[in-house]
């Protein structure tokens, strides 16, 4: 079955019924060359990749499910839309390692699907990422320390530009730390508009982000680094000592001494620290 072609595609949609809703960010994939490539991503490095099982999130037609589902031990997808449910049915038939849940992957429990379908085995999340919701799933799966040894995941281009970002550049955002604190992110290849269906307006690239643990901060530090970061980019035009008065509650000459004595400029913007200096800061302003 070759989900990729436009003929097939059609077909299936006409025969169960089924048409696009765009506000589920519903761009299926039609080049052939994405997918096993997505696929074959999350599981390099892997010791034994036989035991290696996948958490793909919206599943569209299968295109995606069913390149995993051929490389990896098990494959859990999470799909909000029913109507995709005969559909799937049938495109993953041949296939009995493959369990799709309908639901929204915002509201499910991610650690508990791991635990309870995939028998807590090392997990590679892929996916090719509705577009309205790409940073909170992102966030949900790293912030919640799920037991996964990457994301690989298809996103805008630009989100991708600014996930990928290093800390301390012109490009990088709020969220280009937290990834940087649970991750380490790389644009791994561009992906044209015209290979979707509808096509959207924007291009979209490939990232993965190999999640890592390197900083052992307590739960209280690590809630003050984020709420840091948070308000540091809420004014992120500013010098950095104004939002964070109010975050800290410290007059700006004691935070212009705490910069100082922690060798960052008491002028920088919230853009031009690194994450370390983040941490530094958290650290000290308990
Ligand atoms: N993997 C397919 C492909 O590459 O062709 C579909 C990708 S499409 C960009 C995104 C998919 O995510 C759609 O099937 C959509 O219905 C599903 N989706 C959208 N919002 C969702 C949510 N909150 N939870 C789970 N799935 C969702």
């Amino acid at each position: 079955m070759e989900l990729t072609d436009i003929g097939t595609i059609k077909e299936l949609f006409s025969r169960h019924g089924f048409s696009f809703t765009k506000s589920l960010g519903q761009n299926f994939l039609i080049n052939p060359s994405v997918c096993p490539r997505i696929a074959q991503l999350g599981l390099e490095g892997a010791e034994d990749p036989s035991e290696i099982c996948a958490l793909e999130i919206g599943t569209g037609v299968g295109v995606l499910t069913r390149e995993l589902a051929a490389r990896y031990k098990k494959v859990v997808a999470v799909e909000i839309d029913t109507g995709l449910k005969p559909i799937l049915e049938e495109t993953l038939a041949d296939f009995d390692n493959v369990e799709v849940i309908f639901a929204d992957v915002m509201e499910t429990d991610l650690a508990g699907v791991i635990a309870d379908k995939l028998g807590g085995a090392e997990t590679a999340v892929c996916a090719n990422l509705p577009y309205y919701i790409t940073s909170p799933v992102i966030m949900r799966v790293l912030e919640s320390r799920l037991p996964v040894r990457s994301m690989t995941v298809m996103v805008q281009k630009e989100a991708a530009d600014r996930l990928c970002a290093a800390p301390g550049t012109r490009e990088c955002g709020a969220i280009s730390y937290a990834v940087r604190y649970y991750s380490e992110p790389r644009l791994m290849f561009k992906v044209s508009r015209g290979s979707f269906m509808p096509a959207p307006n924007v291009d979209s690239a490939v990232i993965r982000m190999d999640i890592v643990r390197r900083h052992d901060l307590s739960d209280a530090e690590e809630k003050r680094l984020f709420g840091l970061i948070r308000a540091g980019f809420s004014q992120r035009r500013k010098q950095l000592a104004n939002p964070l008065s109010g975050e800290l509650r410290k007059s700006k000459e004691e935070l212009s001494a705490l910069f100082t004595e922690l060798g960052i400029k008491p002028t920088a913007r919230a853009e031009e620290l690194t994450l370390d200096d983040y941490i530094r800061l958290a650290r000290k302003t308990d």
